[in-house]
């Protein structure tokens, strides 16, 4: 331990070898026994500088600093601190002119914030009404276009989904006439095409503003941020924000889960991404082929080309939202009746769904007794409750979650029933970067284990990248047509839906996969070469 955790700490094993010597001087502390936060972001000119950990942190008490709406008290609660005090700290260091400007109350912080849901239960009228005080610099018209709203003007936004809150809250931000720009957490709720429009409209704002980003799909922070900073720590217990490091080595560095500058190892494994062959899927029993099937909603209708699912595999799933994800999940559990086509055999499912309801005031530990005998095992600890960091949760009502706990509850739920098939709709929703990669380890575990068959449906490459045996690929024009494709191995699933979408990806010297730049010499030698992925 490293002295400063009070609980047991919530990684594997979280060995911090030594505290750096800045740590002697907090920025804050909340009460005298409160959360401790060391380290600040520093917004940066012509920037977009991104924060890379887990929740409960500091970000946004660090945002709360550097917007001027909480001064620091140094860590010193008992004391009266003044702004003197602060910049005498930070003399001579990069922060210095930006705590001045700060300290003459002359900064102006646009933020979007990171629980979009929360918007319809404060406001009640149109995106329209919502956005009309937003457009400090005339570009609101710009943004609308851009991120596909111009349609949605008119609608209650309580008649929105998750997607659509999210770019309403993005050009909200965006449309304002601010020093800085804080975004916590672009991408929830939005497919790959969605991601990389928002990602590209934060590079576009950078040029002319500073970007601070919070942003836990790391093939888009990757893309989008120049430096990031890390933060390691104890959750609710202290935080520490290192110095900004460049993107690649910063994300690097995130990944080994360890930080040399620091001497600090927050982690105990590394996550790789393999340059694995993706064959020994063909050695493995079919557990179920579905055959080919249609299936008509309305104006949708989705076409299934037909398939094999083999026992003890992960199938990614990808396509854009509106495709017919969770219909296909729907034909495959028996619970949409296909048009055309038949499931001929019956295998038993347990499926997670994409929007959680979690209205129950039942404890956690309840839920899970009333779906599992094996809750007092062994396996049961180490295997779901672990992972998931459920064990100080068992007692809470459900009713009571934040998403991303309830999240990790849902999943928790779903692989406890016994099944042949787990179908996980949007597992990486509402998780930070940390539980992503945890998750994505114990559910391959559990198919590996179990020999159970796995579909996971998500919009986070890497976390597809990390949990996937082959992909499924879902092509067509969301809300009117749908095709589903494959499963195909890694590398040709891979690059037939990147191909839809445009973008390339190299790997890194550690293996890691990285967006191309659009038009770059990379970018326009993969695509002539059809190699939109892995290029061994
Ligand atoms: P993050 O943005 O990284 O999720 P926050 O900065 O919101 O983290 O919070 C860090 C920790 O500080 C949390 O444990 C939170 O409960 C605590 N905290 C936040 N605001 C306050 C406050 N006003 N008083 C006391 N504790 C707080
Ligand atoms: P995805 O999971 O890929 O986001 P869905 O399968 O949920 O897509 O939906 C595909 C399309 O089918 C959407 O346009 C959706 O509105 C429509 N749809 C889905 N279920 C129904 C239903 N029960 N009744 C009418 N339309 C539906
Ligand atoms: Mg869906």
């Amino acid at each position: 331990g490293c002295g400063i955790c009070v609980k047991k700490c919530p990684f594997d094993a979280i060995d911090i070898v030594n505290l750096p010597e800045h740590l002697d001087q907090p920025v804050h502390r909340y009460g005298r026994n409160g959360f401790v936060l060391y380290g600040l972001p520093i917004p940066i000119e012509g920037k977009v500088t991104g924060i890379l950990g887990p929740n409960g942190i500091g970000k946004s008490t660090s945002v709360k600093i550097l917007s001027g709406m909480l001064v620091p008290n140094l860590g010193r609660n008992e004391e009266e601190i003044s702004w003197d005090d602060v910049l005498d700290l930070y003399q001579g260091t990069e922060l210095f002119d930006y705590l001045k400007l700060l300290s003459q109350k002359s900064v102006k912080v646009a933020v979007k914030p990171q629980y979009v849901d929360q918007i319809p239960k404060v406001f009640s009228g149109s995106v329209r009404e919502l956005l009309a005080t937003t457009d400090e610099r005339g570009r609101l018209g710009y943004y609308l276009g851009r991120l596909s709203l111009t349609n949605l003007l008119d609608r209650p936004i309580t008649t929105l989904s998750g997607g659509e809150l999210q770019r309403v809250a993005l050009a909200a931000c965006f449309a304002r006439d601010a020093d800085f720009y804080f975004l916590d957490e672009i991408t929830p709720y939005l497919d790959v095409y969605q991601r990389m429009a928002a990602a590209n409209l934060v590079r576009e704002l950078a040029m002319e503003r500073p970007v601070v980003i919070v942003e836990h799909d790391l093939a888009i922070l990757d893309m989008l941020a120049d430096t990031v900073h890390i933060a390691y720590g104890e959750p609710a217990v202290f935080g520490v924000i290192t110095h900004p490091k460049g993107v690649r080595v910063g994300i690097n560095q995130y990944l080994e889960g360890f930080l040399p500058e620091e001497n600090v190892r927050f982690r105990a494994y590394a996550v790789a991404f393999e340059t694995r062959a993706h064959t020994a899927a063909t050695n493995r029993e079919v557990l179920l082929e579905f055959p080919a099937m249609t299936k008509r909603f309305g104006r949708f209708s989705l076409t299934v080309e037909g398939g094999e699912i083999r026992k003890g595999e992960v199938l990614g799933v990808l396509g854009a939202n509106g495709i017919g994800k969770s219909t296909f999940a729907g034909l495959l559990a028996g619970v949409i009746e296909p048009d055309t086509g038949a499931m001929d055999k019956r295998v038993r499912i347990s499926y997670k769904p994409q929007y959680l309801k979690g209205d129950t005031e039942a404890t956690v530990e309840e839920i899970l007794r009333q779906t599992t005998t094996k809750f007092d095992t062994s396996y049961y600890q180490h295997e779901i409750l672990e992972p998931l960091s459920l064990s100080q949760l068992l007692q809470a009502p459900v009713n009571t979650l934040s998403g991303g706990e309830l999240q990790r509850v849902a999943i928790a739920v779903c692989l406890s029933r016994d099944a042949d098939l787990y179908i996980l709709d949007e597992p990486s929703a509402h998780l930070d970067v940390e539980q992503r990669v945890r998750i994505s380890r114990m559910i391959r575990k559990h198919a590996e284990v179990r020999e159970a068959s796995t579909l996971v449906i998500d919009h986070d490459i890497y976390v597809i990248d990390m949990i996937s045996d082959r992909i499924l690929v879902f092509e067509g024009n969301p809300g009117a047509e749908g095709r589903a494709a494959g499963p195909f191995d890694m590398a040709p699933g891979m690059n037939r839906f990147l191909k839809a979408l445009g973008i390339t990806f190299r790997r890194d010297k550690s293996g890691r996969p990285r967006i191309n730049k659009p038009g770059s010499f990379l970018d326009r030698e993969q695509v002539a070469a059809g190699e939109y992925y892995y290029t061994e």
